[in-house]
């Protein structure tokens, strides 16, 4: 029973990476880094020997073979050395009989481990090598435990034939497929958010071909007037003002257009909120106005700093706008609203989007923000996925209230950052 109870726990900290990162990457757009697994792996590698099955004082059997190879994999050679140079450390530490068969058993499973890491990573066959890798460091103990103490493993043979190879399979095949199976899912997120963010900058690049017609064709109309020579000289240059002011402004949406369509980074500093609110109503008007939409956003005339990332703040207003528009764009026969309002409290800012689209039932609403989900023909479900994982980055909460034909209204609010009253009090 108590044998069972061991390897239970040894399985259990097989889960320990893959659960560590669930919770860590949980709200994060980028994947495990080499740190992460040296660090979770060394947490697992300490608790598995600490904790490890013995029938034969002196002798620990635990999953430290799967998890030194786990480390291998994900964190490469350094962190293979980084967890051989742990368990050294603190086998000499714990002692016992046992102490150089577990010395000599390492010298031989460390190397192999290294080359079933070579081949892990060349071969498409991954379980084959997993089931390779955990009968290998089975036997390989074993055989060392025999030549050694022959009589204590014809004692406990069952133990040393049976729970042995079982605890080192399931236990590689825990911690490495399910660690793995995370990781991909985890690449696949950040390509497919890569893609819906191409996705709906080309959505509003196709509203902007008319922004920009718009003046253009306005220019060459006055250039016409003024060519043919119907005007006098103080028409000629009222015309010549408009027309920079017009060319002036095209130069400003597509310069903010390719502000936001620059790749997103990963750094959080002090942003003006109250800035890229109107950057964002500049370029998502013209496609609020081909949905024959009407865009209001009020704000109020000083800046409302918050701690964020820029780029994605900006990408995130641009998801929310646009869904409002497509929700006001399905509704037939009326003239659609989209409303974004900033305010500011105590120590925080409260950002609403209303709208007065199709609104959602209530579990739609519930859904929002979970991979995938979408009510749309050609729809993603990836801008909400986005937007929800980043305002919640950012130490946000997001509240919807919704319903069918009745429109939606999110509420965001977030932290404001202090540097107004850093500023305020340098000031006085
Ligand atoms: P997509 O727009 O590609 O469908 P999103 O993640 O942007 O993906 O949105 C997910 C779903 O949430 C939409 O399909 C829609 O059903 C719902 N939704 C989001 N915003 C609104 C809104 N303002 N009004 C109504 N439904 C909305
Ligand atoms: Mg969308």
């Amino acid at each position: 029973m108590t044998i069972l109870k061991d390897i239970i726990l040894q399985l259990f900290f097989a889960h320990m990476p893959f659960v560590m990162f669930s919770v860590y990457y949980r709200d994060q757009s980028r994947n495990y880094t080499q740190k992460f697994i040296a660090f979770s792996s060394m947490i697992c590698l300490f608790l598995s020997m600490t904790f490890g099955a013995s029938v034969v004082s002196g002798y620990f059997y635990d999953i430290r073979y799967t998890i030194m190879f786990f480390g291998l994999i994900f964190g490469g050679i350094q962190t293979g050395f980084a967890l051989l140079a742990e368990f050294l450390l603190y086998r000499l530490y714990i002692g016992g009989d046992g102490t150089l068969a577990a010395m000599l058993i390492m010298l031989v499973t460390f190397p192999g481990s290294y080359l079933l890491y070579r081949l892990y990573r060349k071969c498409e066959q991954k379980s084959l090598i997993l089931l390779i890798a955990g009968v290998f460091f089975s036997v390989t103990p074993l055989l060392f435990v025999y030549l050694e103490n022959p009589e204590s493993v014809i004692r406990h043979l069952s133990f040393h034939l049976f729970v042995i190879p079982m605890q080192n399979l399931v236990g590689c095949w825990l911690l490495i497929t399910l660690f793995r199976k995370a990781a991909t899912d985890k690449e696949l997120f950040i390509s497919y958010g890569q893609n819906e963010r191409v996705r709906a900058i080309s959505h509003v690049a196709a509203s902007l071909v008319h922004e920009v017609r718009n003046p253009l064709t306005a220019v060459k109309g006055f250039l016409t007037l003024i060519r043919d020579g119907a005007a006098d000289r103080g028409r000629i240059e009222r015309y010549i003002e408009i027309c920079m002011s017009e060319i002036a402004r095209t130069e400003y949406i597509l310069s903010e257009y390719l502000a936001i369509s620059k790749p997103i980074g990963d750094k959080q500093e002090p942003t003006d909120l109250e800035e890229l609110l109107r950057i964002t109503k500049d370029v998502m008007s013209p496609y609020a106005n081909m949905h024959n939409v009407l865009l209001e956003i009020g704000h109020p005339p000083e800046p409302v700093w918050i701690l964020a990332n820029p780029d994605k703040m900006k990408q995130v207003l641009v998801n929310f706008i646009k869904n409002a528009v497509e929700a006001c764009a399905e509704v037939p026969h009326s003239r659609g609203k989209v409303t974004l309002r900033l305010q500011v409290e105590a120590r925080k800012v409260t950002l609403t989007i209303q709208d007065n689209g199709v609104g959602m039932t209530e579990e739609q609403a519930k859904r929002l923000g979970s991979i995938y989900f979408s009510t749309k023909s050609t729809g993603t479900g990836l801008g909400m996925t986005f937007s929800y994982q980043a305002i919640l980055s950012f130490g946000g909460t997001i509240n919807v209230q919704s319903e069918p034909g009745g429109g939606t209204r999110f509420t965001i609010s977030l932290p404001i950052y202090a540097r107004n009253e850093e500023a305020k009090e340098r000031d006085e």
